[in-house]
């Protein structure tokens, strides 16, 4: 059984349909999938659907971006109810805060001499209902200013660079409420990637676990070895599941292929008895 909890369409910033996506987690001998797409919940219906045809089991979910001592923390969501208003509207509110920040970055681009317009991130954005710095990191690549999104992050739009601004992003605990309200099961995202480690020690972990938190990813490509030993071990300790994804983008993230990090199958069970409510 290979279980991957993270993968990403090109409904946020992954670059491949729902369907396409499922598609490609049959041939890679993926039994199940969790399409986790940033803050939207739009591709679910049409990755169920494949999911079907396709003979690979779907779970939806979304991708929340929180805020936690003043960090960006990503907070996976595992089968909300997608009618639910209040997750709906807080949804809804992010991803204005994101499209509110594109001119802002389109901005400070302008400033060291870049320029791209709103259109050019649009057209790069093609369908997706989540916008986000991929999408103008893809607007530089299709400009010939960068060669890939990686070179666009670590040049123009990552943190601390010309092109870079925070988006606004409703408090962790809150998130965290909000999508247990919504019958989903809250999991950190890959809690010691990308500058959140010193954020999310075990205190801040007990604190979230008492907020709701069910599980953290600790199988994540942002963890090495002892990171994901320890994060294991904290689990244990605090009664949180284990689990484990690709965080798979498609075209958009180099060297990440589905089912590379994946959920034990106990870890699975652990977490589908959690289910609140039937989406
Ligand atoms: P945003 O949420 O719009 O600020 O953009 C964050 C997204 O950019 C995440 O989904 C990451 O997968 C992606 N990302 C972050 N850093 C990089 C990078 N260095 N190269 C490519 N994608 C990245
Ligand atoms: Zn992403
Ligand atoms: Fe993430
Ligand atoms: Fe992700």
């Amino acid at each position: 059984m290979l279980i991957d909890l993270h993968a990403h369409s090109a409904v946020s910033d992954g670059t491949q349909s729902p369907t396409d996506l499922v598609a490609a987690a049959a041939n890679a001998g993926v039994d199940v999938l969790a399409l986790s797409d940033h803050d939207t919940t739009q591709g679910l219906a049409e990755a169920e659907e494949a999911a079907g045809r396709l003979g690979v089991h779907v779970v939806p979910a979304i991708e929340v971006s929180t805020c936690w001592r003043d960090c960006d923390v990503h907070l996976l969501a595992y089968w909300p109810d997608t009618q639910d208003e209040a997750l709906q509207q807080m949804l809804g509110t992010i991803r204005r805060g994101r499209v509110m920040r594109i001119p802002q970055m389109l901005a400070g681009l302008a400033e060291a001499g870049i320029e791209i317009s709103e259109d050019d991130v649009r057209r790069a954005a093609g369908s997706a209902d989540s916008l986000g710095r991929p999408h103008v990191a893809d607007a530089l690549v299709a400009a010939g200013v960068v060669f890939s999104r990686e070179q666009a992050f670590a040049a123009l739009i990552g943190e601390g660079m010309p092109g870079h601004v925070r988006k606004p992003a409703p408090a962790l605990l809150r998130a965290i409420a909000t999508v247990a309200d919504a019958g989903a099961v809250p999991v950190l995202a890959h809690p010691w990637g990308r500058g959140s480690r010193a954020a999310l020690d075990e205190a801040a972990l007990d604190e979230l676990s008492a907020g709701g938190l069910a599980g953290l990813e600790v199988d994540h490509g942002d963890h090495d070895e002892d990171d994901r030993e320890k994060l294991r071990a904290i689990a244990r300790d605090l009664g949180l599941v284990a689990t484990g994804g690709s965080d798979y983008h498609g075209a958009g993230k180099a060297g990440v292929a589905l089912g590379m990090n994946s959920t034990s199958p106990q870890a699975y069970e652990a977490l589908r008895v959690r289910r609140g409510r039937v989406a």
